[in-house]
């Protein structure tokens, strides 16, 4: 959240008091910080009042325990629930606000950024970061960060290359059908307008994960080859985010794409796939220990001793 500038503060103070009254309250008692009384101002800055009070009541529930990112997050979402036409118009004047510009720095140096839609943001992140990692040769003096700036100049003023960036999308089904307006996320972002998921949503490049409006448990996939295509490894990456193991939390990057039941038993599937660590997969070959996956995505593991532990899938929609 960009901090209000000091003009801007006496607009906060008199929003919180007209209209955040349980906010102020919050502060006054020390359950909240007055960045997070912020957070809660700026968020809902675009909402009525009885739209920001609602946001405010449900924000107020968690903001207490969370960190200031989780609670912008948190709040993200509720005002796109609450006010998605709201959201939808805000979003398109703000797009219109596009621009790129420098910002002069000390000793020949300068800042160039751009301010743009997230979904061309990630995707220009996701590419840069490929880039650097794969312009790293043998005997590189330079760090990450320099590579990445360098990679912007190669690709800006002529050096050519073609890395495909992938993004996750995370989508409600019903609201990809028109049936509603809910929320999507992007991976690396957080929640974003009905309007935007559906436009990167019907775009080849991205990955569309379904999810289950209720539950928001991921939904399909399938398929009967042994060596898992690349759409299904990143689904069950997106999926289950660290290895299902109950307990470890070893993440995706340093977990194999395991089949629950060894191919062809089990079909090459996302209900008979999952992450598992390295020692987590090496334990599993043992026939004292037993891994199932009762419903795609969720596993139970018993020990040696008979007793089991279930791993519940984590929610597409982190709160
Ligand atoms: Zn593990």
């Amino acid at each position: 959240v960009e901090r209000p500038a000091a003009a801007d503060r006496l607009a906060l103070a008199e929003r919180a008091t007209d209209v955040l009254g349980a906010s102020l309250d919050a502060l006054e008692s020390g359950a909240i910080d007055l960045y997070k009384l912020e957070t809660i101002c700026d968020v809902t800055s675009g909402l009525t009042p009885e739209q920001a009070r609602e946001v405010e009541a449900k924000a107020l529930t968690k903001a207490p325990e969370q960190t200031a990112a989780s609670l912008c997050q948190r709040l993200r979402r509720l005002v796109l629930r609450a006010d998605p036409e709201g959201a939808a118009q805000r979003a398109k004047a703000r797009k219109e606000d596009r621009y790129a510009a420098l910002i002069p720095d000390e000793d020949d140096m300068v800042k160039a950024y751009v301010y743009l839609c997230a979904d061309k943001a990630l995707a220009i992140k996701n590419r840069i970061d490929k880039l650097a990692v794969l312009s790293k040769v043998p005997g590189d003096q330079r760090t990450a960060d320099q590579r990445r700036a360098d990679v912007v100049c190669d690709l800006l003023l002529g050096g050519t290359s073609n890395v495909q960036a992938h993004l996750y999308v995370t989508a409600p089904i019903t609201m990809l059908l028109g049936l509603d307006d809910q929320p999507g996320e992007l991976a690396g972002y957080g929640p974003i307008t009905a309007g935007l998921t559906r436009e990167i949503a019907g775009d080849a490049t991205w990955y569309r994960l379904l999810t289950d409006p209720q539950s928001g448990a991921l939904l399909d996939f399938g398929t009967t080859t042994y060596r898992p295509p690349a759409a299904l490894r990143r689904f069950v990456k997106a999926r289950d985010k660290t290895c299902r193991t109950p307990g470890c939390m070893q993440p995706a990057h340093r977990c194999d794409l395991d089949h629950t039941i060894a191919y062809p038993d089990g079909p090459t599937a996302h209900g008979n796939c999952g992450l598992e660590c390295r020692r987590h997969h090496r334990m599993k070959q043992h026939p004292d220990w037993n891994l199932t996956q009762p419903t795609p995505g969720t596993f139970v593991l018993t020990t040696p001793t008979g007793r089991n532990y279930t791993r519940e899938p984590e929610p597409a929609y982190p709160n």
